[in-house]
């Protein structure tokens, strides 16, 4: 098939990788250019802009940080959607919000393209084996003319709805995302400053039925402190903020999200934004150090 990829971060250059090596004929863009040489040399051809990525594709991949990325791919100064032939495929994989979503599809629509809002479940690993999930919203006309890329990177395709609904399902997982890092770290953090050891707490509480699988993957990362960036802390800080939009436009409330996004944004504005989202452990640690707490409130029960 004809493939046009756009976006070479971490899941994008290795979601690309597999479309390569299943003998698809690929196009790829990417902001920065130099991360497109691995691909290059095996056989991927380059293009300058998006444009270009899209010229013949069947189907035109994106994989982009955010929102304004993807539409600025889309529809700004050289942008992939007017240079699509009508009939093609946009299936987006960047986790964005359902609106956005919608409004893709709607300007897909208008040139005659078809569009599938494909956002991943799994990070940097499963990119890399083949074993993504794909939550997909869109017709099922669509989904039948993905098949083919969408088998090569990844294991399993959720059908959850129609366009927008793959983004829903998206987001209610980094929620939980977000919510259980944030959860998991707030607690190792009191109890170290209650006299435990790093040690002890990470030996029971992992594997533990209170602490996500996820976190077991984690590990080495907690007790080297060193946060070398799976899923970037700042785009689960983007996700979060797109938690509550979605929420509000839909009628409903997610404080935990919303306490939480406010804890990830204080990392993001103290640089951790680009290591892996579990440096918000770090990040608690250095705020538990700096607060001498009994100084700032009244009594509790207890004290
Ligand atoms: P990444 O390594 O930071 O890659 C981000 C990609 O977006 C790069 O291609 C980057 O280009 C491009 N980009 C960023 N800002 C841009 C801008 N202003 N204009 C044009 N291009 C821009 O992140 P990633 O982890 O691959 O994430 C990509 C998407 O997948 C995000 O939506 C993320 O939320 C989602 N996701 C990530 C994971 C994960 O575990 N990593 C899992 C599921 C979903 P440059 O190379 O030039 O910076």
């Amino acid at each position: 098939m004809k493939v046009g990829f756009i976006g070479l971060g971490i899941m994008g250059s290795r979601m690309a990788a597999h479309l390569l090596a299943q003998g698809h004929d690929l196009r790829v863009h990417n902001r920065t250019p130099e991360k497109a040489q691995e691909l290059l040399a095996r056989g991927a051809h380059w293009a300058d802009t998006p444009a270009e990525a899209a010229a013949h594709a069947e189907v035109l991949i994106t994989m982009l940080a955010h929102p304004e990325a993807v539409s600025r791919a889309a529809l700004g100064a050289d942008g992939f959607l007017d240079a699509l032939a009508p009939g093609a495929l946009w299936l987006d994989s960047s986790t964005v919000h359902p609106a956005f979503s919608r409004r893709m599809a709607e300007a897909a629509k208008a040139r005659m393209l078809g569009f599938l809002d494909a956002p991943v479940a799994g990070s940097k690993h499963q990119a890399q084996a083949a074993q993504l999930v794909f939550l997909v919203g869109g017709s099922a006309a669509a989904l039948e003319q993905a098949k083919p890329v969408l088998g090569a990177m990844g294991t399993r395709t959720l059908h959850v709805g129609g366009v927008g609904m793959g983004t829903s399902l998206k987001l209610v997982f980094n929620h939980l995302l977000a919510t259980t890092m944030t959860a998991f770290a707030e607690g190792v953090v009191l109890g170290e400053a209650l006299g435990l050891s790093q040690a002890s707490l990470l030996e029971v509480l992992l594997g533990s039925a209170v602490a996500p699988p996820y976190l077991m993957a984690k590990r080495d990362k907690l007790e080297r402190g060193v946060y070398e960036p799976e899923f970037p802390l700042q785009w689960l800080h983007k996700d979060l903020q797109m938690v509550a939009t979605a929420a509000s436009g839909a009628g409903t409330v997610t404080p935990l999200a919303s306490l939480s996004e406010a804890v990830y944004e204080r990392a993001v504005r103290q640089g951790l934004g680009e290591e892996d989202f579990s440096a918000i452990y770090r990040h608690l640690q250095g705020v538990a150090t700096r607060h001498d707490s009994r100084d700032a409130r009244p009594a509790r029960p207890g004290e």
